[in-house]
């Protein structure tokens, strides 16, 4: 369920082209952690950073997210639980010692490889795009904090 019409969409495909030609390698919906039944995205396994793009509709975005008018109870329903999961989704990795990197599969492909760049090659965060990255201010300070020490 995790993969569902999200798997290989434009968006995940030029992401990962854009990541490709900067030289980075990765697993392709792949499990981070064996003992988490979830599959990310985009799986960096040694920098331990998680990727995920999150297609507008199954992931209820805030700007594009829209509920069908048939069945609109069981479609609320469904979209909350698939945001819910997420949110659980991201902190059992966390806690399993992964970076976390969600966008939306409506954000720029080059400024969100910038950010899964910095995040594998653990750079110091350089001012620029986190604007509608689905990246909690905790998140950024954490890998801030990975990065400086
Ligand atoms: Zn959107």
């Amino acid at each position: 369920m995790a993969a569902q019409a999200t798997r290989d969409t434009g968006a995940e495909l030029e992401l990962r082209r854009e990541l490709h030609s900067r030289g980075l390698r990765y697993r392709v919906n792949f499990r981070p952690d064996p003992t988490l039944r979830r599959s990310a995205d985009i799986v960096f396994t040694r920098a331990r950073v998680a990727v995920f793009v999150d297609g507008c509709f199954w992931h209820a975005c805030p700007e594009h997210g829209t509920v069908p008018k048939a069945n609109r109870d069981w479609w609320n329903a469904k979209l909350t639980a698939n945001t819910a999961r997420d949110r659980d989704t991201d902190s059992a990795l966390r806690a399993a010692g992964w970076s976390v990197v969600r966008c939306w599969e409506h954000d720029d492909p080059r400024q969100v490889a910038d950010l899964v760049e910095q995040v594998v090659r653990k750079e110091p965060q350089r001012s620029g795009y986190e604007g509608n990255l689905r990246r909690p201010k905790s998140e950024s300070m954490a890998a801030r904090r990975m990065v400086s020490k």
